[in-house]
């Protein structure tokens, strides 16, 4: 998984020639740094979140053959949209991000709280039972990942498209109800991106299929089937 690098001095220098001089390894903690031919040296952080980039780690390895591994890579996306949208909800009501992150921890290494506090919250924030995989793609999601079933393509796509259509409603729905809290934790992930105060010089952003920074409709409206189609690969 590659990303295309654009120098965010060479950008500030002069936008209209900017253009991805080398591509990069995708990096856990979403912090690159970067030394383009010019010379520049910078640090800069991916405002993609966690489950945005795993959904399309999925699709790339649908692309790949790897069925296993996008079944996989969907399910830590479900699960890390829940820990993003449970975030987003507190950051709105002003808890400290600090003791959020404090308290996350009690609940971080299993997935049956996670899912429970992502039901309450949602109760609680939308007045509504939030939209849960189904019983048939629960049992199908443990056989592949627990069990070493081999899913077939069709029913790995099938298994994409129910998380995508869960994960755009929710999260459209968190934008419009805890706008502050949204933003406040797209901050706290690129603050913990950093690791001395002063050293980031810029942002960037890659259009994931599931994506925080896009608005537009037909965009946000294609099935898993289509967004494939228009996956590009860096290499
Ligand atoms: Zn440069």
């Amino acid at each position: 998984m590659r990303l295309p690098i654009v120098c965010p001095q060479c950008m500030k220098d002069d936008v209209g020639s900017a253009h991805p001089f080398t591509t990069m390894e995708w990096q856990d903690e979403g912090r690159y740094e970067i030394a383009c031919p010019k010379g520049h040296t910078a640090v800069t952080i991916l405002q993609e979140q966690k489950f945005e980039l795993l959904f399309d780690i999925g699709a790339y390895a649908l692309i790949d053959g790897y069925y296993r591994e996008a079944v996989s890579s969907f399910t830590s996306s479900l699960e890390r949209f829940y820990e993003f949208f449970i975030t987003a909800a507190f950051l709105e009501k002003g808890i400290d991000a600090a003791l959020f992150s404090k308290t996350w921890k009690l609940i971080s290494n299993q997935s049956e709280r996670q899912l429970g506090a992502f039901i309450l919250v949602y109760l609680a924030e939308l007045h509504k039972t939030p939209m849960l995989l189904s019983q048939k793609s629960i049992e199908f999601r443990n056989a592949v990942v627990h069990k070493g079933t081999i899913p077939s393509r069709e029913r790995a796509i099938e298994y994409g498209q129910e998380i995508l259509d869960q994960v755009r409603p929710a999260f459209r729905q968190a934008k419009e109800r805890c706008p502050k809290g949204v933003r406040a934790a797209i901050f706290q992930h690129m603050m913990q991106s950093r690791r001395t105060p002063g050293e980031v010089s810029g942002t960037m952003t890659t259009p994931t299929i599931i994506s925080l920074s896009r608005d537009d409709k037909s965009y946000n409206e294609r099935t898993l089937d289509d967004a494939l189609k228009e996956l590009r690969r860096w290499t």
